[in-house]
């Protein structure tokens, strides 16, 4: 993407109502546009971070067997009397009249369209498990909206239902969720605590929600009791094994890590000593059997020729709360860091002095090249002083950044950066571009 025809509104400074770093800087880079308190419009540099969340997010449900759908965010109130949750729900949700005096709702999450859809189709155990996930926006009309879309009244959510013929069964698809978020984190470059939570509203008696330390966290942590010693599990996950002995194994490499450290320095305190930290929730699954399945009426003939409801579970990840979660996890005085996985663009070209003929002519080179190598580039073609230049590039967070000027060019040199470490290299442009793609 050449820079002069993109749309990447940047500000020099934060709107003075942006309190927490990470919607300063989506503000200042150009990602979000606020339309109404808590809904957002999408900005390009935003919606490409979005989109590769939800890649990941997507993939790693995949992997673990879950099947994607797409359910509308519209949906009937009448669901909702089935499960008694239309009265209870109370003011978060938004109520909606159609042109025939229909009750509809804008959808805060999915658990009674879910259950209709499965009773209507699957009638015996010998069709279980299933999962069903799906990507979509949801409305929840929080009482305060704040921090940008961190808690957003509009958000993106992935959402997955598991339905199972007994507890048992129900159990081992809590626990493939359960590594799958920890598969999704790590790709992000995050340390996601599962933490042990109260399963509220939702119901039912096993619930963990996944948590990122950061001073601005709106959760608290109680690390010395509630944390789950379990660490980020690699790609290599046997999905119909044993997951309990793989939870296991994870515990003890967990163990092993600073932050454990940390929990027993925590637990050495005196208890009145005891600081909580703080945490973002980014995500929250739950297991909890039969309380909609019950009164919806989503029965299942078991192996024993008898009907039973089907046991459930649901499983949330907070998409564009991530977007929000990643900036607060990594980022410096310049800007943002975004980890490669997620980045905008892969690489940024910078050409220093537009209109030199062989300025030009090295950084289309460079671009081509990199467009090439699939690495996305964004080719900074315009005409703007060197210093406004490296201050977009460090604020979008883009990973590399190849900087092409004359002088270097005269030596026959390009300078590349490394947006995480700093980290400055002068070499030729052959050995630069070699650096990135790798
Ligand atoms: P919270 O306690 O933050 O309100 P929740 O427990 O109500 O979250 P869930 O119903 O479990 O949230 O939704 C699943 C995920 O969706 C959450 O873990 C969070 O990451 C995300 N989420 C929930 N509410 C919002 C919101 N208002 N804006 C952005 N993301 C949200
Ligand atoms: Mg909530």
């Amino acid at each position: 993407m050449r820079l002069s025809r993109y749309f990447m509104p940047t500000l020099r400074e934060a709107p003075s109502d942006a309190q927490i770093v990470s919607h300063q800087l989506m503000l200042r880079a150009g990602m979000i546009r606020q339309e109404a308190a808590g809904i957002y419009a999408w900005l390009p540099l935003g919606l490409k971070v979005l989109k590769k969340i939800e890649q990941v997010v997507r993939e790693e449900m995949n992997r673990a067997g879950a099947v994607e759908i797409l359910m509308p965010t519209l949906q009937l109130a009448d669901l909702w009397r089935e499960s008694g949750r239309y009265d209870d729900y109370g003011e978060e949700m938004l109520r909606i009249k159609d042109r025939h005096d229909r009750d509809l709702l804008y959808g805060p999450t999915a658990e009674e369209v879910v259950t209709d859809i499965f009773r209507s189709y699957i009638k015996s155990y010998k069709d279980l498990p299933k999962n069903l996930y799906n990507i979509q926006w949801k409305f929840r009309d929080e009482r305060r909206p704040r921090f940008g879309v961190m808690r957003g009244r509009e958000f993106l959510m992935k959402d997955a239902y598991s339905f199972d013929v007994d507890e048992a069964a129900a159990r081992r698809s809590y626990n493939r969720m359960f590594l799958a978020y920890l598969n999704v984190y790590a790709r992000l470059g995050l340390k996601a605590i599962p933490v042990k939570a109260d399963p509220g509203p939702i119901g039912g008696d096993l619930s963990h929600e996944f948590m990122i330390l950061a001073d601005t966290g709106e959760s608290q942590v109680f690390a010395h009791r509630d944390l789950v010693e379990m660490g980020a599990p690699g790609p290599d996950i046997d999905w119909d094994g044993d997951l309990e002995a793989e939870v296991t194994r994870r515990t003890s490499l967990y163990a092993a890590s600073d932050e454990m450290h940390d929990v027993a320095r925590f637990d050495a305190m005196p208890a009145d000593k005891q600081m909580t930290a703080r945490g973002i929730e980014v995500g929250h699954i739950f297991y909890f059997g039969t309380k909609y399945s019950g009164p919806m009426k989503a029965n299942v003939t078991g192996p024993d020729g008898k009907d039973t409801p089907v046991q459930m579970g649901s499983y949330g990840v907070g998409v564009s709360r991530l977007v929000a979660a990643i900036i607060e996890a990594s980022h410096d005085a310049g800007g943002i860091i975004w980890p490669d996985s997620v980045a905008p663009f892969g690489a940024a070209v910078l050409n220093l002095r537009v209109g030199d003929a062989a300025c030009d002519a090295a950084c289309e080179t460079a671009y081509a090249a990199l467009v090439a190598a699939g690495k996305d580039p964004l080719y900074d073609d315009r005409d703007e002083r060197p210093g406004a230049k490296f201050a977009a590039t460090d604020l979008v967070g883009i990973p590399w950044q190849l900087v092409i000027g004359p002088k270097g060019l005269a030596d026959g040199v390009v300078e590349l950066k490394r947006r995480a470490t700093g980290e400055r290299q002068t070499l030729p442009l052959e050995a630069a571009l070699k650096a990135i793609t790798g």
